[in-house]
């Protein structure tokens, strides 16, 4: 972007700070250079103040002095000025120090220009060529008439007119570069607003992306709230009635209830992880860590699964475990992870075995493992089945059950005790479903820009 007297100070102060550092990188690299190479060809280098009068300049009249630069209008004054008072300082100090061609005059210019042309308005790029004319021009005709050293020579025996007809043409060579810098400036200006633009635009567009997702999440808490009371009184009304002794049901009433049972359990287990996604969302979501034996949680999970798994033949067992194995965790979101990833391990195993290894980590922490007979998962979804809402490679009707959030929320409970959650799996090899849990919870860092939870965020596996 072109700096002009409405850029903010502070992005003008940024500009010539930036330039100051090139320009006393440049003296640093140049000078030395320059006696070198004076040395090794044994050129008389008779007074060296000029050079050291630039440096002075550079260093101490030329710096962005940051009073200057408290305004935009100030600022953008003092870096026009800092270009000009160092094209001023190199050329006078070309000229002291004798020999000028034309080459490294034009180099000055050349430099000065390009800078003009990428970062000041357009009309300093040729405000910039008419001063390094005048410039050039003034210093001949000075010299020519003896009033300060002749410091540029044309060869000898040229007329007044000849040497006037080279100044022009010189004069003329300024301008050219002026207009070719000018124009090949101008395109990349143009590429680089263009990217700006586009680069706003996606800020936008993913500041408005997050704001409905916001949205989203927190009209699905509000609706989810207002839906449990209903249907806490369904789920109630259909277990009194399921339970009621003295006026027995007949069969089909009985099968009809146990279904409307059935559904608004499900219904609820999906409301619960739609209010549990959007707490956590919003930060809300805390741990209540206290003292728990992993055997004796694991212990429980499991006899929920156990009915289910004979039913479906499946051989669900313990393959290792400690005696015990006491760590400090938020009891409940534990259950709710091991509960997770059993009950997928049972929707999506179909035959065989699932198996659960609880083994103590040498920090005292503990690790769990679920593996499964089942389909497994391929590679390229493994990261992706931890995003909420996403649900992969879904064959069968059975299998579309589900909200594509329990992994989401086991992943968040695991990382809010400072744990680890991830998949090993292959494509009809089965399923390892791992998380590690510390001995004592710990908070993960702040994580600034990205919320672990909107789509698209990294997953941990
Ligand atoms: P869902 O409610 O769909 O089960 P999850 O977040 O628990 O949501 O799981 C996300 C997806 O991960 C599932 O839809 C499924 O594709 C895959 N998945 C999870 N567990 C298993 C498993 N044990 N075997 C095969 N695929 C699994």
């Amino acid at each position: 972007m072109r700096i002009t007297n409405r850029t903010p100070a502070d992005e003008i102060y940024q500009k010539a700070s930036r330039l100051y550092r090139l320009r006393i990188l440049t003296i640093l690299m140049l000078i030395p250079l320059y006696m070198l190479t004076s040395r090794w060809a044994g050129f008389d280098i008779e007074n060296l103040w000029p050079l050291y009068l630039v440096i002075l300049i550079e260093l101490f009249v030329n710096r962005p002095y940051k009073a200057f630069f408290s305004h935009s209008k100030t600022g953008f004054e003092a870096l026009v000025a800092s270009v000009i008072i160092d094209f001023l300082a190199e050329t006078t100090a070309l000229h002291l120090l004798g020999n000028v061609d034309l080459f490294i005059y034009t180099s000055c210019l050349f430099i000065s220009i390009v800078y003009c042309a990428l970062n000041l308005p357009t009309i300093l790029t040729f405000q910039m060529a008419t001063l390094a004319s005048a410039l050039y021009a003034g210093l001949i005709v000075l010299g020519h008439f003896g009033i300060i050293p002749q410091t540029v020579s044309f060869g000898p025996g040229l007329s007044m007119v000849q040497e006037a007809a080279i100044v022009a043409r010189h004069i003329a060579f300024f301008y050219l570069i002026a207009i070719f810098t000018r124009s090949l400036a101008s395109a990349l200006v143009k590429k680089d607003e263009r990217l700006e633009e586009a680069l706003w635009e996606l800020r936008e567009t993913s500041n408005q992306i997050k704001y409905s997702y916001h949205m989203q999440t927190d009209y699905f808490a509000r609706m989810s709230h207002e839906i449990r009371a209903p249907l806490n009184s369904i789920l109630g009304f259909s277990q009194l009635l399921l339970e009621n002794t003295f006026e027995p049901l007949t069969k089909k009433q009985n099968d009809f209830l146990s279904r409307i049972e059935k559904s608004g359990k499900h219904l609820r287990d999906l409301i619960n992880d739609v209010l549990d996604l959007s707490k956590i969302e919003a930060k809300k979501m805390k741990l209540a860590p206290r003292e728990v034996d992993m055997v004796k949680v694991l212990d429980t999970v499991l006899d929920v699964f156990y009915e289910e798994a004979i039913q479906k033949r499946l051989l669900l067992e313990f393959t290792e475990k400690p005696e015990s194995l006491k760590i400090m965790a938020d009891e409940l979101k534990i259950r709710q992870i091991l509960y997770n990833l059993l009950s997928n391990a049972m929707k999506f195993t179909q035959q065989g075995f699932i198996h659960i290894e609880l083994v103590k980590q040498p920090a005292g922490g503990a690790k769990v493992i679920v593996e499964d007979s089942g389909p497994g998962i391929p590679l390229e979804n493994q990261s992706v089945i931890f995003r909420p809402y996403e649900q992969t490679g879904r064959a069968t009707a059975k299998e579309s059950k589900g909200t594509g959030l329990g992994l989401a929320i086991s992943r968040q409970f695991v990382e809010m005790h400072g744990g680890r959650i991830w998949v090993e799996s292959e494509p009809d090899k089965g399923s390892k479903f791992i998380f590690t849990l510390p001995p004592v919870p710990v908070p993960p860092p702040l994580k600034l820009e990205k919320s672990p939870l909107t789509p698209g965020g990294n997953s941990t596996a």
